[in-house]
């Protein structure tokens, strides 16, 4: 069983990369479908104000801690959970232990040929790895994607198509997908093609990823400014959620 941390009403998996890549890897061979998300503070704040949201992301197998914000608020109240694990770095690892596997993935998400461009990344990254299909994340026509999805029936399907988008759209869909585990990716293709860049390692190492990412996208500024928010109303009213 997992701990699980009750951060302003989502539930994060208090465990570290290795633990969540070992019971990831382990939901692979479940009968039943998996999902997997990596909220980041801004999206504890859109499910304390949207109770659908929430409970679509309690209801996910694995909830993994994106972002530092996630882990210093889990010390504000006293329940500090093991480490940040970033949605990215853990697609990465499970990349490199699927490669040797038969399991298949899908990417669906982002602008036009940014999936595809991810997948060349991908591969040869992690030589081996098996990728199936590819749709853009602008798509209105979600039928269309449905349909490419249930043809190659991929073990593994990522959905980048931004929070809360992505897990609205896998809670409405999963049930008529053909599909054993999905995860809410993000911006994460754009990082894996090159179009947005990942920070350098010193600010990874310093837990200043979001800074960096503020000076090369200014216009996130915004977004942001819910950090503050949401480490006030941990300090708040945090330590009521048990
Ligand atoms: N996106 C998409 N369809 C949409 C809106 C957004 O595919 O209708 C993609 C967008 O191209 C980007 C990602 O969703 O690749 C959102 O990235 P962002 O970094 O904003 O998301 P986060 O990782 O913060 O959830």
């Amino acid at each position: 069983m997992k701990d699980r941390v009750n951060i302003l009403g989502v539930g994060f998996d208090n465990i570290n990369m290795k633990e969540a890549l070992k019971y990831g890897l382990g939901l692979f061979s479940r009968q039943t479908k998996s999902v997997i998300y990596t909220p980041n503070p801004e999206i504890v704040m859109a499910a304390y104000d949207d109770k659908d949201l929430k409970g679509n992301l309690n209801q996910a197998d694995l909830i993994l801690p994106d972002g530092i914000g996630v882990v210093i608020g889990s010390k504000l109240i006293g329940r500090p959970l093991k480490e940040r694990v970033a949605g990215y770095d853990f697609i990465q690892q499970l990349f490199e232990v699927l490669k040797d596997t038969d399991y298949t993935v899908y990417f669906f998400g982002s602008k036009e040929g940014v999936a595809e461009l991810a997948v060349k990344t991908m591969q040869k990254k992690h030589p081996g790895l098996s990728v199936v299909g590819t749709w853009n994340g602008y798509e209105r026509d979600d039928e269309k994607v449905i349909a490419d999805i249930n043809r190659v029936k991929p073990d593994l399907l990522l959905v980048g198509l931004g929070a809360p988008r992505q897990e609205k759209w896998i809670a409405q869909y999963k049930e008529r997908i053909d599909a054993k585990v999905f995860a809410g990716v993000g911006g994460s293709f754009d990082g894996m093609a090159g179009v947005v860049k990942r920070a350098p390692k010193i600010f990874i190492r310093l837990n200043l990823e979001w800074f960096y990412r503020l000076m090369k996208q200014p216009t996130r500024f915004k977004r942001m400014l819910k950090l503050p928010l949401f480490l006030i109303k941990m300090l708040l009213e945090g330590r009521k959620y048990k």
